[in-house]
């Protein structure tokens, strides 16, 4: 059967969608983790079956061990990685038991793999690159970038809390430019004039690495409903 691939309109649709949700979760995560002075970088690891793992690239690598699933492993300070809370491994089980499966696809051809049998590789991929949200290097958001931030962040400083009226909002680089930081809507965020300029300036913040384990997930088009973050 041929099927007929979806419109031009509807894939951007699809795309935007996605992308979307992607950043309410990005933020949603950012708001439990990190405040103001803190920079969230967010990686991917996706199961990739073997037939789609290049070896050239990776001839000098070892393949990752697959992420641990449970709760949150800690390791050091800053790398997190986030997996399941006990809660959610419990509702696994339960669905399991009634015989609905999870899934688990590798991350490139969407093949099914079966944890514990199939031999699967994980590999990492930035978010921003994964969902494709632009990272530019322009001065300023555009009017719509901003918008968008706050309706992410709310019209609220995320420093002091304190609730803003509009031509008080400023739209911060959490990595300043300076610093090489991205106009990117994962590199802004609201903050209020004084906790911008006076107290954050252009100082340079702590930078945190979070693993984000896809694992149960199928592929993002149509299984991004946040079961693990
Ligand atoms: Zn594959
Ligand atoms: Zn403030």
């Amino acid at each position: 059967m041929r099927i007929k691939p979806p419109s031009k309109r509807l894939y951007h649709l699809i795309a935007n969608l996605r992308k979307q949700s992607a950043q309410e979760d990005f933020v949603k995560i950012r708001k439990k983790f990190c405040d103001y002075m803190t920079s969230l970088n967010a990686i991917v690891l996706l199961p990739v079956c073997v037939d789609c793992y290049s070896y050239e690239c990776h001839v000098f690598e070892r393949p990752i061990e697959p992420p641990d699933i449970l709760r949150y492993t800690w390791k050091g300070d800053l790398v997190w990685e986030v997996g399941l809370t006990e809660d959610e491994i419990r509702q696994i089980d339960e669905k399991n038991k009634s015989r609905e499966d999870i899934e688990l696809r590798c991350g490139k051809c969407g093949n099914l793999l079966e944890y514990g049998k199939d031999d699967f590789y994980v590999e990492s991929e930035p978010l921003p690159e994964y969902f494709n949200i632009s990272e530019s290097t322009d001065r300023a958001p555009s009017k719509q970038l901003r918008e968008e931030i706050i309706k992410l962040y709310g019209q609220k400083c995320y420093g002091c809390e304190k609730k803003l009226l509009k031509e008080d909002v400023t739209c911060d680089h959490i990595i300043a430019r300076v610093h090489n930081g991205y106009t990117s809507p994962l590199n802004l965020q609201i903050l209020c004039k004084n906790c911008n300029n006076k107290i954050k300036g252009d100082r340079k913040v702590k930078v945190v690495n979070v693993n984000l384990t896809f694992l149960f997930r199928s592929s993002p088009s149509d299984s991004y409903e946040g079961v693990i973050w």
